[in-house]
């Protein structure tokens, strides 16, 4: 089946939906456990989610969204205090309006600078800006050839460092693997750890070699997930960046073994992943090995 043709998933209805004016028919928001919004763009192939988290004094907006339309008149119907915005990573659906936000902190790398001091153009994004991307095609507004992703100001995070919100307190991981620069937010006392790309339910993605987005260390992505079996107790809630807004931190450890496995056997295992899932490799092969409820994506030559 085509992704388009997919249904509307499921899990949507498990969260209460808040309306709001500023939708542009595009963003769905969702009120979550722990006083988080979680704020999706399902009509996109990548099904993308990112997060308002407020706390008294002020609030981080983690990611900005794939930016084909203006997400801040949404969030300041949301919160209309104090903004906080940082990026999870800097791949192109998680930056989409951070210009509407700068200075927005990252854990920055040569990749990250390139596109913060240049942004990205349609050719940037391989086939993500294909018709066929689009669940009811290109939406009212949107003209994918004149998209731009605009250049942004930023500052630079450290491992460890916090943001105190009022009433909340966020803890910044640097968590690479998927990509050098991608960081988690860890609510300890909330129990919500925001992992962004590099867990969720669905292909994670450990294969990246290109200027577009960076490099992927699938070694590194183990030992990154092993860290946060030890690190992260069982009772806290994972708030993924694509797919099912939330599922549980048991899922680190699993994706850590499936990663271990991976880099034990080496490769073993045939067939491509799904042909969407290949636009910028070309000319390398993938694998795309499967865990309960998701799956890994890596190159064989990687792991040999
Ligand atoms: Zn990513």
């Amino acid at each position: 089946m085509e992704w388009r043709d997919v249904p509307r998933r499921a899990y949507y209805g498990k969260y209460e939906r808040v309306h709001v004016k500023n939708d542009y028919s595009w963003y769905e928001v969702y009120r979550l456990p722990g006083n988080v919004y979680g704020i999706a763009e399902p009509q996109h192939f990548q099904e993308v989610n990112f997060y308002l988290i407020p706390g008294t004094e002020r609030a981080v907006l983690l990611d900005t969204g794939m930016g084909f339309f203006p997400v801040e008149p949404l969030i300041r119907e949301l919160y209309d205090g104090e903004i906080i915005a940082i990026n999870s990573h800097f791949h192109f659906d998680h930056i989409g309006n951070n210009h509407t936000f700068e200075p927005v902190y990252n854990f920055t790398d040569a990749y990250v600078q390139r596109v913060a001091e240049q942004g990205l153009c349609r050719e940037d994004t391989g086939a993500q800006m294909d018709e066929d991307m689009f669940k009811h095609g290109y939406p009212a507004g949107f003209d994918p050839d004149t998209f731009r992703i605009a250049p942004f100001r930023y500052r630079t995070l450290q491992d460890g460092q916090t943001f105190e919100l009022g009433g909340r307190t966020l803890k910044v991981l640097h968590t690479p693997g998927h990509s050098h620069d991608s960081i988690m937010l860890y609510d300890q006392a909330g129990k919500i750890l925001f992992t962004g790309d590099t867990f969720y339910l669905g292909a994670l993605y450990a294969h990246f070699a290109c200027d577009q987005f960076g490099r992927s260390d699938i070694r590194v992505y183990q030992e990154t997930m092993e860290r946060l079996r030890r690190e992260i107790p069982s009772d806290v809630n994972l708030y993924c960046s694509h797919n099912d807004f939330i599922t549980h931190a048991g899922r680190l450890g699993e994706a850590a073994d499936l990663l271990a496995s991976i880099l034990r056997e080496g490769e073993t295992e045939s067939g491509a992943v799904n042909k969407g899932h290949q636009y910028l490799e070309e000319g390398r092969m993938l694998n795309e090995r499967f865990g309960n409820g998701f799956s890994v994506v890596y190159a064989v030559n990687d792991v040999k």
